[in-house]
């Protein structure tokens, strides 16, 4: 047997299991090593039972898993009433104190956990719901202390028949070839893979374990580093069609914009401008709070590529966003004879392939319109996938010098063009825009194949928002002031979770109310706004319904929006003065940073009412926070704090930290890697087994 042989073969497994390990990905016994556990039940970790109760009222930890080792006082089994199982009860008691053990459905406990016998228990602490005392809920059981792996299931493979199958084959990890270079290994004091392999499926102790997670994750950064310095690298053979530097026509541009530019817009136009100049493809993330106007740096950019002859893509998440940024780009680049096109599923502008093209990933599926393209904007990209912005980067298979040819360039650097199409490595300048605020040791990994520049000012007339947490007896207040706001000529967002209640899946009997877009929508135009004008917009409305809704709240048809969290990223409508939001507990704080985001886009003063349909202490110090911290930046690194990088804003969808071991608080760990990695990208011809790694984890990136 070797590393590449069929599970198959393993004794015992068969063709049927073969089948459903499978379905696990599982296909070779390398994928059974590489199949890690999702966790492990820790028995040697032993708590005294009179300290568990501790932790719970003081920090309510909600998945407080323990480990105790006890003996069985007494045990019975009794039948429920209302529903029909059994569920077993015992207590257990060790030298500190006594603690109830409850397991539902299994009978055959009560015959076999004797009273008198001693155990190890591994469950859950809780409270039980009707004496409040606490309690032990379906522990597991082990005969001697040590720590058993959980590794993902699925129908008829069980976690305990992998660690058997890995138990057996347990001798071929010797057969992997180390793939990373001896000297990181050296230098950062890792394990080598085959011990790591061993420690992350049967773990002696819990420090071999944390060492086998320890070189997992570094090497999943260094990998992943690795990945984005070799394209950096790649990027550079490629070329761009190289622009000149208009001054005239620049200084014209932003002195026709209805603004002043903040000096921070200026400074990353200017850097995007000089990247332009090169015939290296720009790589540029340009990076600023929400509101602090990247918009227009973009367009200032993309109207210098237009003037060289080339045209310009813009991609945007959302059809609301695309349909924003058609008509702001429209209104700035008219007096310039610059033509824009809007395309998404829903929309298509007009037969003539205009110089802007502004859509969102409709974009991609059809690159009509998109020969010649100078530069390419994503907005807001960290909700679209790498693939998605390189399939929006690769030169046109379209592309052709007819095409080109036809398309009438008045510019003399046409030319230019024609050769560079010719030219196979061409591919276009690349500018993406973000309001996520990267924390740095985040950002030092996931970007580390683009420039960054940062717009850390906001416009000049700006008024920091009011935020504050509205208690459910200020309702009525709220709403009046609401109606003040709005005789003033201002307008409101009101932000529910929900569409309709049919949404609402209750976790438990004891689930907050939440609201619903088509109920509060119901409530404030027929019982507290008479008076006014209201709209309601989600994302079960038809394309056309939402661009209605929005176009018309923008011109103030309608005084008060009702709506889901669709209008989370990139709106702009700078009249909007108070960003009202129901339940915002269900948000994350930069989600809630975003939505705070839509008002407070000009001089006026603008307000974020903050209401919370949770008691929670956490979730009340979680807002608390949205009333002290105005910097996006600052609350960022506080949701990390409190809920992992996972849960960032919008992180989840893009993969951006999708990684099994490595965590992104591990700041030396992440500058170890990535400065590894650097080093290492010279000379990768030198590691063949690493560049022979790095194109097997690729495959599972994308
Ligand atoms: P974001 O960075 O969140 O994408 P936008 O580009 O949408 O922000 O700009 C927010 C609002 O501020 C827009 O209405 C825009 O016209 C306006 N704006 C942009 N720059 C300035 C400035 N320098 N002074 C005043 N208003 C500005
Ligand atoms: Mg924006």
């Amino acid at each position: 047997m070797d590393l590449e042989t069929k599970v198959q073969f393993i004794k015992g497994v068969g063709p049927k299991m073969a089948a459903k390990l499978d379905y696990l990905g599982v296909k070779t016994v390398r994928d059974l090593i590489f199949y890690f556990p999702r966790d492990y039940r820790d028995y040697t970790k032993i708590s005294k039972i009179d300290d568990l109760g501790i932790e719970n009222r003081e920090y309510r930890i909600e998945n407080n898993i323990k480990t105790i080792k006890a003996k069985i006082i007494n045990i019975s089994n009794r039948r429920t009433r209302r529903r029909r199982f059994t569920v077993t009860e015992a207590v257990v008691a060790d030298d500190t104190g006594s603690i109830k053990v409850v397991w539902f459905n299994q009978p055959y406990l009560e015959k076999m956990l004797k009273a008198g016998s001693e155990v190890i228990l591994n469950g859950k602490i809780s409270y039980d719901n009707f004496s409040g005392q606490l309690q032990m809920e379906s522990p597991n059981r082990a005969e001697k202390p040590k720590i058993v792996p959980i590794y993902p299931e699925t129908v008829g493979i069980t976690s305990y028949y992998i660690a058997k199958l890995v138990e057996k084959i347990k001798d071929l990890r010797l057969k992997i070839k180390e793939y990373l270079p001896e000297e990181i290994i050296k230098t950062n004091n890792l394990l080598n893979i085959q011990e790591a392999m061993l420690q992350i499926h049967q773990p002696e102790s819990s420090t071999s374990l944390d060492k086998a997670k320890e070189r997992l994750a570094f090497e999943e950064l260094f990998l992943f580093s690795l990945q984005k310095q070799l394209s950096k690298r790649d990027v550079l053979f490629h070329k761009a069609p190289k622009m000149e530097i208009d001054e005239k026509f620049l200084k014209g541009f932003v002195k026709k914009l209805p603004f002043k530019l903040t000096d921070a817009q200026r400074k990353a136009a200017w850097r995007i401008i000089k990247d332009l100049e090169s015939d290296k493809p720009m790589n540029r993330l340009l990076n600023g709070d929400v509101g602090s106007g990247k918009t227009v740096v973009a367009a200032m950019a993309a109207a210098l590529v237009v003037k060289n002859g080339y045209r310009v893509a813009l991609m945007a998440p959302t059809e609301i966003l695309a349909n924003q940024h058609f008509e702001t780009l429209s209104k700035i680049l008219k007096p310039h004879r610059i033509s824009v096109g809007l395309l998404t599923g829903a929309h298509k502008s007009d037969h003539n392939i205009p110089d802007i093209i502004v859509g969102t990933h409709a974009l991609i599926q059809d690159k009509i319109g998109l020969q010649n393209l100078g530069m390419v904007i994503i907005d807001e990209q960290h909700r679209f996938g790498v693939s998605q912005r390189e399939k929006l980067l690769a030169p046109n298979e379209n592309t052709n010098l007819t095409k080109i040819q036809n398309y009438k360039i008045t510019n003399k650097i046409s030319n230019l063009s024609i050769q560079q199409f010719n030219n196979s490595a061409y591919r276009p300048h690349y500018l993406s825009m973000t309001a996520t605020p990267i924390p740095r040791t985040m950002s030092l990994v996931v970007f580390a194949d683009l420039d960054v520049s940062v717009i850390d000012e906001m416009p000049a007339d700006r008024k920091e928002i009011t935020t504050r947490i509205v208690e459910p007896n200020g309702r009525d207040e709220a709403y009046e002031f609401i109606r003040a706001e709005i005789k003033k000529g201002h307008q409101a967002f009101v932000i529910c979770p929900l569409i309709d209640e049919s949404d609402i899946v209750k976790e438990n009997l004891f689930d907050e109310d939440r609201k619903s877009v088509l109920k509060e929508y119901e409530k404030l135009s027929k019982e507290v706004f008479l008076d006014l004008k209201i709209a309601m917009l989600h994302g079960k409305l038809k394309s056309k319904e939402k661009e209605e809704v929005m176009s018309d709240f923008r011109n103030k048809k309608y005084d008060i929006l009702v709506s889901t969290s669709v209008v989370e990223v990139g709106v702009d409508i700078p009249s909007a003065t108070v960003m009202m939001i129901e339940n915002a507990e269900r948000f994350g704080l930069a989600q809630l940073h975003q939505f705070r985001g839509r008002v407070g886009r000009s001089d006026r003063q603008s307000y974020c009412l903050l209401f919370s349909g949770s008691n929670s202490e956490i979730a009340r110090k979680r807002l608390s926070y949205m009333e002290s911290v105005s910097s996006g930046f600052k609350l960022a690194e506080k949701d990390l704090e409190l809920r992992g990088p996972g849960q960032l804003y919008g992180y989840q969808q893009s993969g951006f930290w999708d990684f099994k071991f490595a965590s992104i608080s591990d700041r030396i760990m992440i500058e170890k890697a990535t400065e590894a990695a650097k080093e290492i990208s010279n000379d990768i011809e030198k590691y063949p087994k690493l560049r022979e790694k790095l194109t097997d984890v690729s495959h599972h990136l994308e």
